[in-house]
């Protein structure tokens, strides 16, 4: 029986140095502590969380949505930039139903009108459409239904306390067709080799994930191994009708926390090739500021992108491209700004190589004048 504590905790947002290009936020807020979704792959135990039993003693933490309004309405510095809630919690999980934590949470982040990215497991996000809406329609708003299998059975077993695949398919779909703006899709993550790895449950996630009319579909072959995550799953294995796997991961890992990069590259392409099939993006459209940051924002989220795509088909990352794409994030003037004044040779913080990778964009889009149907 999973027990509930109310704590208080000061902090309420945290700053990220750059936004990702997978789930593009800058700042992340955890409503809760612990998740009673439980599943057996989840990261949290591992010991870089300090999280002790943080699937049966879930913390909620008190007056958090009273907090985020006043972080929001004090800071004269925080510009407006997208909110990803839930890190090691799911901001649906069960208890959520009863306390709307994170209802409330949303009705904060609605009124200081910034753009919210959420991740998760549960149907129940479909409770607040209304505002998630709202939110869509002031700014941006983005959600992905985390899916790693379609198999019913296995996932229950390895994610307990969620919902099934198939509500969580179906939620999608609801919200797409109630909800349009709300850009929405699969986390296909983690993708377990030698349980989710198979022609069949690749295609059938990506298929079904296309049949909800969703936006995108993000993906990651394997699954992180790391110290008391990688024993409590193992164990896990060992104790059900998945036992013979043990032996095909351990010697598919050797000992490493992550798999081989010849696996992920091959599991890239086969991944690629089907997401072209059903025509389904690997990347989530990026929300866009109306102020300077607007072109940096646009221009980073190209190159962020092309140095992703690139390494799916290659399996080399070009370094170079995505720290120019990282760094465009925190620019303090318009990057169009900096080349109209000729400053672009000069640009602090980048070096030559990142700078001529920039270059050929920031030219390219100068000459356009119809910048805002990028917007
Ligand atoms: S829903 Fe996410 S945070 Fe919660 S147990 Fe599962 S993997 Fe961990």
């Amino acid at each position: 029986m999973v027990k509930y504590i109310y704590k208080e905790f000061k902090s309420v947002l945290n700053k990220l140095k750059y936004p990702d290009s997978w789930f593009w936020a800058r700042y992340t807020l955890n409503a809760y502590f612990g998740c009673a979704h439980a599943c057996i792959y989840c990261d949290a135990r591992s010991q870089r969380y300090y999280l002790k039993d943080f699937e049966n003693e879930v913390i909620i933490k008190t007056d958090f949505d009273k907090k985020l309004d006043l972080r929001l309405k004090r800071a004269r510095t925080l510009l407006p930039d997208v909110i990803a809630p839930g890190g090691v919690n799911d901001a649906y999980q069960p208890i959520e139903k009863k306390v709307k934590q994170t209802r409330k949470v949303l009705q904060v982040i609605a009124k200081h009108k910034f753009p919210i990215n959420i991740a998760t497991k549960s149907k129940l996000i479909t409770r607040d459409i209304d505002i998630l809406k709202k939110i869509a329609a002031d700014t941006w708003c983005t959600i992905g239904f985390s899916i790693s299998t379609t198999n019913v059975e296995l996932a229950k077993f390895l994610e307990p306390y969620s919902s099934p695949p198939s509500e969580r398919l179906e939620a999608l779909k609801i919200i797409k067709k109630e909800a349009p703006k709300i850009q929405v899709g699969t986390y296909f993550i983690p993708i377990i080799p030698f349980l989710e790895d198979d022609e069949n449950n690749l295609e059938d996630v990506i298929k079904k994930t296309k049949e909800t009319g969703a936006d995108f579909i993000l993906i990651s072959p394997g699954l992180t191994l790391r110290d008391l995550q990688a024993e409590y799953f193992i164990k896990k294995l060992k104790k059900s009708k998945y036992q013979h796997v043990v032996k095909l991961l351990l010697n598919l890992y050797k000992g490493q926390m992550h798999p081989p990069a010849d696996y992920v590259h091959k599991m890239h392409l086969k991944l690629f090739s089907l997401s072209q099939k059903y025509n389904l993006p690997l990347r989530a459209k990026r929300w866009i500021p109306k102020d300077y940051r607007k072109w940096n924002y646009k221009i980073s989220e190209i190159l962020l992108n092309k140095e992703y795509i690139d390494l799916i088909k290659t399996g080399i990352s070009n370094t170079t491209m995505k720290w120019a794409g990282l760094k465009l994030n925190n620019l303090k003037e318009s990057i169009i700004d900096v080349y109209k004044n000729g400053r672009i040779d000069q640009l602090e913080g980048f070096y030559k190589k990142e700078i001529n990778i920039i270059k050929p964009y920031v030219e390219k889009f100068d000459k356009k004048t119809n910048l805002d149907k990028f917007l």
